[in-house]
């Protein structure tokens, strides 16, 4: 699972065999989701052998699954020493949506995101982020046609920032593209970034697939509270990266926005007025996520009224703008909720804690 059909190919020409042979694996593993070697038919009895002494195909081990009573299904994942990740499916119609993971926490620390309040343990290995897909996919009865997808779209918006886990991210995107293995267009898988200006200019020379911008503020001031790598890289660096993205592209992309509506912090008209105005020109969508509150944080979501205010405002300037509704927030799998159990290598865990207690001493 760990090894992309290059590494594969380069295995099999150190065994003396052919480099095909590297193919004809990724589709049995990631095509028709089988892991018993044994089973790989159309190597030969000998070959097969050798490799069920040599190799393994090890998926990451499920600790718990949860389902939503709207349909979403959330997966617990063991990734080793006491570190949890957790994935989401989200089902809409014909499309089946999977938000993976790519950290064990998240070094970015956004205020609103209950995954940055965890810390951060590690980076994720390409086995680990390929096979919440792998687990994802199979966890459907196959046996009629196992050429069958189940999931029809990914989005790297679990937890973590995945342009800070640059490599295996963009290893396990090209698995996810690849005919060979689960064949999702360009347009189907969606990396979403806190707006890494280096890795976005980076990412443009090693893939093309779609990209989510967390906005959440439209201006530096507001955002370097909510998102505080944009202190480091601002609005203005932010959008160019994207503009320079969006035309490597080449193809009339559009880059989507994402603004989680907080109460009475990013909610009001005034900064709806703001957000058009520095998106004017810009081909792109934006994606209001009203905030879905968890017990570390005592922000608020907005009322549906001022939600849609804010929505009608920007579409009254001609943006196309949509409200993400809120899935599975009854088993915490909605957008911001993502926890798992992280090791936090950073104690920002406990930093907030005596934070807390000297809040609470002084009033
Ligand atoms: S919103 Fe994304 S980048 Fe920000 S802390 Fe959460 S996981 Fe990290």
């Amino acid at each position: 699972m760990g090894l992309t059909k290059g590494e594969l190919g380069d295995y099999f020409l150190s065994l003396g065999e052919k480099e095909y042979r590297a193919t004809q694996i990724i589709k049995w593993v990631h095509q028709k989701g089988v892991s018993d070697i044994s089973k790989m038919t159309d190597l030969s009895l000998e070959l097969r052998e050798r490799l069920v002494k040599e190799c393994e195909v090890r998926v990451p081990e499920v600790i718990y699954q949860a389902d939503s009573m709207d349909g979403t299904r959330k997966w617990v994942i063991s990734v080793g020493e006491g570190d949890l990740i957790e994935m989401v499916l989200i089902p809409e119609g014909k499309r089946a949506t999977l938000c993976v993971s790519s950290q064990v926490g998240c070094a970015i620390d956004c205020s609103f995101c209950a995954t940055g309040k965890q810390g951060f343990s590690r980076n994720l290995s390409l086995d680990e982020i390929i096979g919440q897909l792998w687990i994802a996919e199979n966890s459907f009865d196959k046996s009629k046609d196992i050429y069958k997808r189940n999931i029809s779209n990914v989005v790297m918006m679990g937890m973590g920032e995945p342009l800070h886990n640059f490599e295996p991210v963009v290893k396990a995107m090209g698995l996810m593209l690849d005919s060979n293995a689960y064949g999702l267009s360009k347009r189907r898988v969606t990396l979403s970034t806190s707006g890494l200006v280096p890795q976005i200019k980076e990412l443009s020379k090693h893939s093309d697939v779609s990209l989510t911008i967390s906005l959440h503020a439209p201006n530096d001031e507001l955002r370097n509270e909510l998102v505080p790598v944009n202190k480091k890289y601002p609005i203005k660096e932010l959008l160019k990266s994207v503009r320079f993205y969006v035309d490597k592209c080449n193809d009339s992309r559009v880059t989507t926005f994402e603004y989680i509506l907080i109460d009475r912090v990013n909610d009001s008209l005034k900064l709806a007025r703001e957000l058009a105005d520095l998106l004017l020109d810009f081909p792109c969508k934006i994606n209001l996520i009203p905030f879905n509150p968890f017990s570390e944080s005592s922000y608020k979501r907005p009322s549906n009224n001022r939600v849609k205010r804010f929505q009608e405002f920007l579409q009254s300037k001609g943006y196309v703008v949509t409200i993400r509704s809120t899935r599975g927030d009854d088993i915490m799998a909605a957008c911001g909720q993502l926890v798992g159990k992280v090791n936090d290598k950073t104690r920002r865990k406990e930093r907030n804690k005596k934070k807390e207690l000297i809040q609470v001493k002084s009033i």
